[in-house]
């Protein structure tokens, strides 16, 4: 369904240029259900972005973004806003900010069928309460202003917008992450129902493992705009870098776990001066010499696993 093959995006700055994303290649199949993971700045955010091609004009894309086989960054445009919402859509961390303040939610569930030619306005309103029973909301809620909704009732309103023109591929960026833990349960439950029952695929983005350990078949992890591992969401973590992100946030639902991140010290590195070698080693509790000078590329290590770290070995 999507398929990335070494996709780099460059954004030029004033500074110079900052590698946010390099040679990533990562795909996911129909109706599977795969997690991106880094910290802030490992350029996770910039994927789901470059997807669509959603970002600002000083980033550069490089690579291919295969979508059901067609090149997202060789698309014209007219071409990339058919497919924008129809093929895939994105759903936005942080609701309030994806939603206009002054529309009514029905107006905005129906406005990309209505772009897209999908409906005329009396069937557009039936799909849009169609839309809203099935993310939990009742039909009278279309009259609704965005500030009359809960910021996990804003989300399932986002949810149905994605879902509006029956999309193979929704990506959500942190989908969760403004929420109570109570209410970030119920999203991520709706989310899951959603994608099973659709056959749809998922790519979700976000800073918080276990998060992504509760939806997805799959997980990939990023590093300084590299993939640093991928594996099943079932076992465990074989990379330095992806074990302590792990150990940041070990348990979903339980709010002491969350009081503050373990196991990682220090801060991401700088895009534009990146350590050589492995680019997590002044970080890495377990680095030997050779990781400061040697570069280190994700390899196959078993067990559908791949790292990109000399002390992973391969298991048979
Ligand atoms: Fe740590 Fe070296 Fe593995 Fe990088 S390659 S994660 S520095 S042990
Ligand atoms: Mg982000």
């Amino acid at each position: 369904m999507l398929e990335l093959d070494e996709l780099s995006v460059t954004y030029r700055l004033a500074s110079g240029e900052v590698p946010a994303v390099r040679g990533v290649s990562l795909s996911v199949a129909a109706g599977e259900a795969v997690g991106l993971a880094g910290e802030s700045g490992s350029g996770k955010s910039t994927v789901a972005l470059s997807l669509l091609r959603l970002l600002p004009r000083t980033a550069r894309i490089d690579g291919r973004i295969l979508l059901d086989g067609e090149d997202v960054v060789a698309m014209k445009w007219g071409r990339l806003r058919a497919v924008r919402w129809s093929s895939a859509s994105i759903v936005f961390q942080g609701a309030q900010h994806g939603l206009n303040p002054v529309r009514r939610i029905g107006e905005q569930i129906a406005e990309p069928l209505l772009v897209h030619r999908l409906a005329s306005a009396s069937e557009a309103r039936l799909r849009v309460a169609e839309l809203l029973e099935q993310v939990g909301l009742p039909g009278w809620r279309a009259r609704s202003y965005p500030h009359e909704l809960s910021g996990g009732q804003r989300q399932r309103v986002m949810i149905a917008m994605a879902l509006a023109c029956s999309p193979q591929l929704i990506i959500a960026d942190e989908p969760t992450t403004a929420l109570d833990l109570m209410v970030q349960a119920q999203v991520l439950t709706l989310i899951r129902q959603l994608i099973a029952s659709h056959g749809i695929s998922l790519l979700m983005i976000s800073h918080d493992l276990s998060v992504l350990a509760d939806v997805c078949d799959r997980l990939a992890i990023m590093y300084a705009g590299r993939l640093v591992e991928t594996g099943p969401a079932g076992s465990s973590f074989r990379h330095p870098y992806s074990q302590a992100l792990s150990a940041a946030f070990p348990t979903v639902g339980d709010p002491a776990s969350r009081l503050a991140p373990r196991g990682l010290a220090g801060d991401p590195p700088d895009p534009q001066s990146l350590p050589g070698g492995c680019a997590f080693h002044p970080r890495c509790p377990v680095a030997l010499e050779s990781c400061s000078t040697e570069p280190i590329e994700l390899r196959p290590v078993g067990d559908a696993r791949s790292a990109a770290c000399v002390l992973v070995e391969e298991t048979c």
